[in-house]
């Protein structure tokens, strides 16, 4: 039909564009590796990241080919977000907390031609490079003087070597906005890790979405310090909503203790936040123990894990911070819901407004959710039905990367593996998860991955490895053995037995001999009823 409004593709170089244009001096201030601060504007992000965009052009990336990071949060990250993407590249954010052997299967499974590395992963980079054929090039992210001469490493430019003597101008490449962008792998949980590929534009809807009031609140008033990592899901999307609203970002490489993130939020006038519980955990104690109160800190979205009530209590009785719970999902770019309450419920009294705060919130326009029973069957918004919750929208994956796992989706439905409940007013409450991971301190471990290691183990007949809640971790993974019989291996010589398999964090924390484990009718493991079995049982103290 005649008079409709243009047709302009949603592209991720039109935010970059747009900060420049709208935010020119807009700071973004960064912790270095190096220990120093580095301080620029957003005009300065647009200009570097065509940098970058040449850069790669130089080393004749084809559209589409995918540039990994194994970085922290800082300045030449955020440029890598927008140049990689916005040439028309997929930016691969690496989770360096991994095991080298899970990088190298990782990078390989991406096909990643590039690698950019914080000189604190050299060390990684140095572990898996022979295994990764495919990447040509390696990109350590520092200056040119900062560069050791001999790390073994073939084909390694410094980051400001490598885009320093680029142009400045670059016409960024117009396309379909249903192309790749970037991805993020999940911890399968059957196999191997699956990758989410997000979309020019999906990362922008996500990014309205995400600024929205009732949602992640983001304007240009805002000085935001992620905590969450930009190796997590772009970091929940926050670089992208920045560069919408022209926020100031505030990052703490890796200086990620309790005390350096307070100090930076001080001296930066830090007014937002968001993570997962385990890093305000450590800040809470260590505000406590110094008696220290927050300037300028307003709000503060924890997500990734359930919230405990006592932390947002913490933040909101002794320092004024407003909690924002928040549940969301690689697959879902994250965000599918945001805890802020309604007018009605601000007349509530204090208990009855923390029985919400305690929920995950509500929907974000964009994200369809429903609860359903055995048979498929919706249950009904009232706050108990609790059921299996199924999402589905425009942030929503379609299917993995490469198809992996064959169609995830039930009726154009994505099953979350999480249970839960929803009331009259649409609030989300999580109430448990059938799937089978742990997630510690915010990362996942593949209980998968903990079985296979102990099943390798002569003596272990069967093993099924499940999460125990910790104050600190949220959740650790124990694992239950049946020995075979006339065999002997003790809880020592079997978490030993862990050493150098997987990553440390990654290695159970104790381990129950039993005498069996509860089998469904399939012979599947049953761990919930494994669970209930272990209720009383308490994690050895550290
Ligand atoms: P990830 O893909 O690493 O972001 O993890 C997503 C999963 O983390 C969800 O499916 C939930 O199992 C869990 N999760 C995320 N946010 C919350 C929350 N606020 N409360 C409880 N579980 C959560």
């Amino acid at each position: 039909m005649l008079g409709l409004m243009q047709d302009q593709p949603l592209l991720i170089s039109n935010m970059i564009d747009f900060a420049e244009r709208h935010h020119a001096d807009g700071e973004i201030v960064s912790r270095r590796v190096e220990g120093d601060l580095h301080r620029y504007t957003w005009a300065d992000v647009a200009k570097r990241s065509r940098q970058v965009a040449h850069a790669l052009d130089g080393l004749k990336l084809e559209f589409s080919d995918r540039v990994a990071t194994l970085a922290w949060n800082g300045y030449r990250h955020l440029e890598l977000y927008f140049g990689v993407s916005g040439s028309g590249r997929v930016l691969h954010t690496l989770n360096p907390r991994l095991h080298p052997d899970q990088v190298v299967w990782i990078a390989n499974h991406a096909e990643d031609k590039v690698l950019c590395f914080d000189m604190t992963f050299l060390p990684i980079v140095q572990a898996v490079h022979a295994r990764c054929p495919m990447i040509k090039t390696y990109v350590a992210l520092c200056d040119a003087d900062k560069l050791p001469a001999d790390t073994g490493i073939p084909n390694l430019v410094s980051y400001e070597a490598w885009i320093g003597t680029k142009p400045t101008a670059y016409e960024w490449p117009q396309f379909d906005e249903n192309s790749a962008s970037s991805m993020c792998y999940t911890s399968g949980t059957t196999g191997n890790p699956k990758a989410a590929l997000y979309s020019h534009r999906s990362t922008t809807l996500h990014a309205y979405a995400a600024a929205l009031p009732d949602v992640m609140c983001i304007s240009a008033r805002d000085s935001i310090l992620p905590v969450v990592p930009m190796f997590h899901v772009n970091a929940w999307g926050i670089p992208y909503s920045a560069a919408l609203t022209g926020a100031k970002l505030v990052f703490p490489g890796p200086a990620m203790d309790g005390k350096s993130v307070y100090e930076m939020m001080e001296a930066e006038s830090v007014t937002y936040s968001a993570g997962v519980p385990t890093v305000w955990q450590m800040m809470l104690a260590h505000m406590k123990a110094n008696n220290l109160k927050f300037s300028t800190m307003k709000r503060t979205v924890i997500g990734g894990s359930a919230c405990p009530p006592a932390m947002i209590r913490a933040f909101n009785d002794d320092y004024g911070v407003e909690v924002l719970h928040a549940w969301g999902m690689t697959e879902m770019s994250p965000l599918g819901t945001l805890c802020t309450l309604k007018n009605k419920q601000l007349k509530l009294p204090p208990d009855a407004q923390m029985q919400i705060r305690l929920k995950q919130g509500r929907a974000i326009f964009g994200v369809d959710m429903k609860v359903v029973n055995e048979a498929g069957e919706s249950l009904p918004w009232d706050g108990k039905s609790s059921g299996d919750l199924l999402v589905k929208g425009p942030w929503v994956i379609a299917e993995y990367f490469k198809g992996e796992g064959g169609n995830p989706l039930v009726n154009g439905w994505f099953p979350t593996g999480d249970v839960a409940t929803i009331d009259a007013d649409g609030f989300l409450q999580i109430t448990d998860r059938s799937k089978d991971v742990i997630k510690s301190g915010g990362e996942w471990i593949s209980s998968i991955d903990v079985e296979n290691i102990a099943m390798a183990h002569p003596a272990v007949m069967m093993a099924a490895c499940i999460g125990m809640p910790h104050p600190k971790w949220d959740e650790r993974p124990i694992i239950a053995v049946v020995k075979r019989p006339d065999t002997q291996v003790t809880r020592e010589e079997l978490l030993q037995f862990f050493d150098g398999k997987t990553a440390k964090w990654q290695i159970p924390d104790d381990v129950i001999f039993v005498d069996a484990i509860p089998l469904g009718a399939t012979g599947k493991m049953q761990k919930m009823k494994l669970r209930e079995q272990l209720k009383d049982y308490k994690l050895p103290t550290a």
